[in-house]
């Protein structure tokens, strides 16, 4: 469980009043590029691997993660642990919690 999913996503009834507001707050400045459970692109020249909506590289499907905020599919390199969403949600996560600490 990350620092992150433990402070936007708490599914905390008696938490409900903020935690969900604030996970809103940042969600509405996500752009949702795919909805969850929609597959990644498949590479037009292998067939056999799919893109990464961000740096649009193919993989083989277990390589990609699909982002929880915006849905994109991402290879390791466009993926950040730390959050558990691609490398674009993260930088806006984080620019929520620093605003949040202050
Ligand atoms: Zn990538
Ligand atoms: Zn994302």
């Amino acid at each position: 469980m990350t620092l992150w999913k433990k402070n936007w996503l708490r599914k905390d009834p008696q938490k409900s009043k903020d935690t969900p507001d604030r996970f809103h707050e940042l969600k509405s400045e996500i752009a949702v590029i795919r909805k969850q459970g929609e597959g990644p692109t498949k590479d037009p020249g292998t067939f056999s691997q799919y893109l990464c909506d961000l740096c649009t590289s193919p993989h083989p499907v277990p390589e990609l993660r699909q982002c929880v905020l915006c849905g994109r599919w991402a290879c390791k390199t466009c993926w950040k642990d730390e959050f558990y969403t691609c490398k674009s949600c993260a930088g806006l996560i984080a620019v929520h919690s620093r605003m949040s600490r202050e």
